[in-house]
């Protein structure tokens, strides 16, 4: 277990100290409450001895606290807002090193930049690998879907941080759109986003956090999302197929599979045979592995997607 971080100045403190107040076009909703970031990690349930954390957003960093007194020995943070400066650097000589700050994008970041840092980091100790990467946020909700498809898009290819033999994702959103990752077919909020990720992870929610929790308050309650990489993936076409496919069947989500097919050309109506897929479904009545199984036979015959 690693030692606890010095006494620090309260989160609430520091950003009233920085006077940092808010963006709401960087959807900046702070969790203030140790108990809830605490609980968070703890929950996740990671390995964090030989594991390299990237935290998206640490902000004034109360998550990111967490995550240290929970023992992980390297953690490299990508915040966007350059106000949060001195409050990481403040964080990296009080976790003794094991915790560093970059301030980017991280849609743009570039990751060989973090696994560069991370490598450097340690507590003291030499530097070495690590045998596994989780990814770890209170997700700017703004951004959160387009970060979380480049994420899946790059482990489906093992680019980037998803290149390491282990890696999971411990992920806070909105809860409408934690409730559309995790519903498995049949279940109301079953959206593209449901079948992207299933199709290379095991998705589920671990803990709700109210709208409450957070300061500014925003307008809806937050869940928190695991997301771990399937032993065998379903996935047997490129991830942007089964992306494509889907955003062609969920704009049609109230028609039957055998009508959206027929609009767009009867005779692709046997592709749903072959793969046993029944067309009087609608699209958010289809198992991932089947919509898998479909874009698969599209991929390998070549077929143009509308
Ligand atoms: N981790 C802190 C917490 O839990 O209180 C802050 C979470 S707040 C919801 C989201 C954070 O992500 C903000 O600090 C915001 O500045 C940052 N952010 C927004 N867009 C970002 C991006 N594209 N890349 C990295 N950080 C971003």
């Amino acid at each position: 277990m690693a030692p606890k971080l010095p006494k620090l100045p309260s989160v609430r403190d520091l950003t009233r100290i920085y006077n940092l107040r808010a963006k709401q076009q960087l959807s900046q909703n702070f969790l203030m409450d140790k108990n809830i970031t605490d609980k968070i990690v703890g929950l996740a349930g990671l390995e964090l001895d030989n594991a390299l954390c990237v935290e998206v957003g640490p902000g004034p960093g109360l998550l990111t606290r967490s995550i240290l007194e929970h023992g992980a020995q390297r953690v490299v943070g990508v915040e966007k807002d350059p106000r949060f400066r001195p409050m990481l650097d403040q964080l990296q000589v009080a976790s003794g090193g094991r915790f560093q700050g970059i301030v980017g994008d991280m849609l743009a970041v570039d990751h060989a930049q973090i696994i560069d840092c991370g490598r450097r980091l340690g507590g003291g100790e030499p530097a070495a690998a690590f045998d596994s990467v989780h990814l770890i946020g209170n997700l700017p909700f703004s951004v959160a879907t387009p970060l979380l498809v480049q994420w899946l898009h790059q482990l489906a290819a093992r680019r980037g941080i998803f290149a390491q033999p282990s890696v999971s994702m411990t992920l806070m959103f909105q809860r409408e759109v934690g409730d559309r990752i995790t519903a498995i077919h049949s279940e109301p909020p079953r959206g593209r986003l449901s079948v992207l990720a299933q199709s290379v992870c095991d998705a589920f929610k671990i803990y709700n956090v109210p709208a409450s929790a957070f300061v500014p308050r925003p307008k809806v309650d937050a869940t928190v999302v695991q997301l771990r990489p399937l032993d065998r993936p379903l996935l047997k076409s490129s991830l942007a197929t089964v992306e494509h496919l889907t955003r062609v069947l969920f704009m049609k989500r109230r028609k039957m599979l055998a009508r959206i097919f027929k609009d767009w050309d009867p005779a692709h109506i046997a592709l749903l045979e072959a793969c046993e897929i029944d067309p009087t479904l609608r699209p958010q009545d289809v198992p991932t592995e089947k919509l898998c199984n479909l874009a698969q036979l599209i991929e390998q015959r070549g077929i143009a997607l509308p």
